[in-house]
């Protein structure tokens, strides 16, 4: 157990089976505060007997005590409890969550925690309610169908969300009655721990939930090519995706939802809102999110107007610890992740865009890079075709509606676009020609637990949320009668 601030203590263990156990061989993750570099604790690495022992139990309480053999609303009772506690320590996951990830102490409490503890309720509300059908078939024959549960389920999740993002895989899977093994993130991996701890508080049966932290190479790759497993359900790049895939065609043909990368455009036609556009440009480009609206098209007539307020409003940005209130951005994940970014910044500098602002690191010891803007880009330079998944956005200008989209469709992924009308015709128009998963129009990315969300192209398959996710997580038997 490690104790943060002198009060929060996380279980630094693998949960499996309803207990606390070390790696079989003793392996550890160091766990670093991106906001200063400096080690938060360790965890323990999981491999692929570990991954094993996780699964197995999930098999066993799958058979024994989940699944078939608990009413939909028991297992709702304790999505409840588990939301209700998540609740009372609201404050204690934030904040191991935001020296975890370096995100805002404040957006993790009033984003990241309210919306998994709505998760918990709203699958809550399913648990009993994933009903089949009956069908009139011919004569004395009639048929009905079951939504039946998978069975045991693998979780795979990312740091940037570490802990509504898993929180959106749990809910789903366990309210429909699978069993489930989760491998949090190797970088972020506190906030899952700590729900390991509130699931045992809730009552949820010995190997219902199993939560086993280490590498993705590692313990990652075992669950996906588990036997046992039936159905991954995958948050992360679009890179990690592929080999899901791979392996779940060479081991038992899984069945796959696979939430992957971004490069999302935000257009701002010349009637836009300015306010309106500035504030949501500002608030969703620079993120460490997968939504980040990274790619700004704006159209000539609004052009410069548009970009003198943006680039004032992105240099009066506050970088700093996400504990402080009056800080703004924090800093990027990791060593790694800051190395890659800046690496991206002089591919763009070598390839001939404008460095409008920022383009640095910043502060002493954290990972911290100031929010970067480029114009003049060419569609085939990396800064616009790759996700770079850190503050650095590209902007281009624009001249037809029909350019906009062309510009806003010309990537392989497809998982949102955004933008900023006043033309109720064209707001329909734009939102149907958007090849993506999610449109929105006069904001950029919030989400809804009852919304389904998910890519198109390489940006994934299958739907995370609302009750799309719930069809993900139950396979439909059906059932003919002759009487
Ligand atoms: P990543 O793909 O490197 O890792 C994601 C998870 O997969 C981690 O838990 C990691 O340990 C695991 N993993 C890595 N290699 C694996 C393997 N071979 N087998 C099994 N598991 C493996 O992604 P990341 O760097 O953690 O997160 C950033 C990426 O996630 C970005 O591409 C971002 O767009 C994407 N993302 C997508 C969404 C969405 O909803 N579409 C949301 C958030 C993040």
């Amino acid at each position: 157990t490690a104790l943060f601030n002198g009060t929060v203590a996380v279980n630094t263990g693998l949960f499996i089976n309803g207990q606390w156990l070390n790696s079989l061989n003793g392996d550890v993750i160091v766990v670093i505060n991106p906001a200063d570099g400096e080690t938060l604790t360790e965890v323990a690495a999981g491999n692929a007997a570990d991954i094993d022992l996780a699964v197995q139990a999930a098999k066993r309480a799958f058979k024994t005590v989940w699944g078939l053999k608990t009413p939909g609303h028991e297992r709702g009772r304790l999505l409840c409890k588990l939301a209700d506690l998540i609740e009372k320590n609201h404050d204690s996951i934030a904040a191991i969550e935001a020296l975890d990830a370096g995100k805002h102490f404040n957006d993790v409490r009033r984003i990241d925690v309210q919306n998994s503890i709505y998760l918990f309720r709203y699958y809550a509300g399913w648990a009993d309610k994933n009903h089949g059908k009956t069908i009139e078939t011919s004569g004395a024959k009639f048929a009905y169908t079951r939504h039946e549960p998978i069975g045991v389920v693998g979780l795979i999740s990312p740091w940037n969300y570490p802990l509504v993002l898993a929180c959106g895989k749990l809910a789903p899977a366990l309210a429909a009655g699978n069993t489930v093994v989760l491998k949090p993130p190797e970088v972020t991996p506190l906030s899952a721990l700590m729900l390991a701890a509130l699931v045992k508080e809730a009552g949820f049966p010995d190997g219902v939930v199993n939560i086993v932290t280490g590498y993705g190479s590692t313990a990652g790759q075992a669950l996906i090519a588990h036997h046992d497993v039936g159905k991954i359900s995958f948050t992360g790049s679009t890179p990690v995706g592929r080999k899901i895939m791979e392996t779940s065609a060479k081991t038992n043909l899984k069945r796959l939802t696979l939430e992957l990368g971004g490069k999302n455009a935000v257009i701002i036609f010349d009637d836009a809102d300015l306010e309106q556009a500035l504030k949501w440009t500002v608030m969703g480009v620079f993120g460490q999110v997968c939504a980040a609206s990274s790619r700004v098209f704006v159209q000539e007539g609004i052009y410069d107007a548009f970009m003198e307020r943006f680039v004032a409003a992105v240099n009066s940005m506050r970088l700093g610890d996400g504990f402080r209130a009056d800080v703004d951005q924090g800093p990027v994940v990791s060593q790694e992740h800051l190395d890659r970014v800046l690496n991206y910044i002089e591919s763009g500098k070598r390839e001939g865009a404008r460095l409008v602002t920022g383009g640095t690191r910043a502060g002493g010891s954290g990972f911290f890079i100031k929010p970067t803007i480029f114009t003049d880009v060419r569609p085939e330079m990396k800064i616009v075709r790759d996700e770079i998944f850190g503050p650095v956005g590209v902007v281009a200008k624009f001249k037809t509606e029909e350019e906009a989209i062309e510009f806003a469709n010309d990537t392989f992924y497809g998982l949102t676009g955004y933008f900023f009308t006043q033309d109720l015709n064209r707001a329909i128009r734009v939102s149907n020609a958007l090849e993506v998963g999610s449109v929105y129009v006069n904001s950029t990315l919030f989400n809804a637990p009852q919304v389904p969300f998910g890519g198109f192209k390489q940006s994934g398959q299958g739907k995370e949320l609302g009750e799309h996710a719930l069809e993900t997580f139950t396979q439909v038997k059906a059932v003919h009668i002759n009487l």
